[in-house]
């Protein structure tokens, strides 16, 4: 049987997680779960929100499914997710965004799959106060970690039969960084002639995204342009109650809904678990699970399409409605 780490987090992290467990069992998958709390629940008895068991876990089992981890704000913790990434160096993470079934949004058709990079950029956390009215943040970006990810963003688009890479910079600003980011992706799109390549700068990719999303099909951003354009992306097809996110390194993936933790509706039955469970289908897909995985997606589109939807996507259904629709489905 495969042992994947669950990890749980926190706010709406155990309802989703329960939601999402009970739909990969109904569809017959064994996965003998490694679950691991993490979050602001254990930093009371652990002294941290990330535990060394947590991350031990995952470098046993290669694989992981998380749920939002919050980190307590001012009290000298590194962002759980951060830590988590750069810990396994997770350097992809990879948002697909695409509309589901009777989601009602401004587009049809959206189909982009959002690469971003994800261990440097400003999240390498070098930040200085210089003097009482000056800050100062660092933009490192470095030549090996640009086209490790541009590599990345034209392996995925050939495997996934995609048509274009469109890399989105701000290189006419930040000439040397950005620049760099840039005439890396230029670099690795020599190797890839079948796949079109597309440059574009990040302002204006927010506006075409927001009047003319279909033309996009890969982007492939720096750190904090696709921290910034994915959630964009995710608006596009119906909020972070949907999104799908996965987290991916060499050795390890870690799969995870891109929306926190949502503590106003916790513990309240309300939260969509579809970005959870959409996460935990593109896992299955990841471990060879393909038959499964699509039987659940089917299971999930159906519900969808008989109007059963949660309160954020504009249903009426509690969390646990809709995952028992979904259970039923399968
Ligand atoms: P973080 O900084 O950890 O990303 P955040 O406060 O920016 O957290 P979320 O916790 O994702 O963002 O919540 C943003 C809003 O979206 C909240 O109003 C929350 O209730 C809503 N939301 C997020 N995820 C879900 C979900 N799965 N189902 C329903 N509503 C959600």
């Amino acid at each position: 049987m495969k042992k994947i780490t669950l990890i749980k987090g926190d706010g709406i992290g155990p309802e989703i997680t329960d939601a999402v467990v009970k739909i990969i069992d109904a569809a017959g998958v064994k996965i003998d779960w490694d679950v691991q709390t993490a979050g602001a629940d254990v930093i009371e008895t652990e002294g941290s929100p990330l535990p060394d068991r947590v991350i031990e876990s995952v470098k046993r089992n290669k694989i992981a499914l998380k749920s939002p981890v919050t980190t307590p704000i001012g009290k000298g913790f590194r962002s759980v997710n951060v830590q988590l990434r750069k810990e396994l160096d997770l350097y992809a993470n990879l948002r697909p965004c695409y509309n589901l079934p009777n989601v009602k949004t401004r587009y049809d058709g959206v189909n982009i799959v959002v690469v971003r990079e994800n261990t440097e950029d400003l999240y390498a956390g070098i930040e200085r106060q210089v003097d009482e009215n000056t800050a100062e943040s660092i933009k490192i970006i470095t030549r090996s970690a640009s086209t490790r990810i541009a590599e990345f963003a034209f392996d995925y688009a050939v495997k996934n039969n995609r048509k274009e890479v469109c890399v989105v910079t701000k290189a006419n600003i930040c000439k040397l960084s950005d620049g760099l980011f840039l005439e890396c992706a230029r670099e690795v799109s020599k190797k890839y002639p079948q796949i079109k390549f597309r440059e574009i700068l990040v302002d204006n990719c927010c506006m075409q995204l927001v009047q003319n999303p279909n033309q996009f099909d890969v982007l492939l951003l720096p750190n904090l342009y696709g921290d910034i354009v994915s959630d964009l992306c995710a608006g596009l097809i119906g909020g972070l109650g949907i999104a799908q996110g996965a987290n991916i390194g060499k050795d390890y993936a870690v799969f995870e809904p891109v929306h926190g933790s949502a503590p106003d509706i916790a513990g309240q039955d309300k939260a969509n678990p579809t970005a959870m469970l959409m996460s935990a289908i593109e896992m299955l897909n990841y471990i060879g699970e393909t038959e499964a995985a699509s039987r659940i997606k089917k299971a999930l589109f159906e519900t969808l399409e008989a109007g059963v939807k949660t309160i954020d996507i504009g249903g009426k259904s509690t969390c646990s409605e809709f995952t028992n629709a979904i259970i039923a489905r399968l």
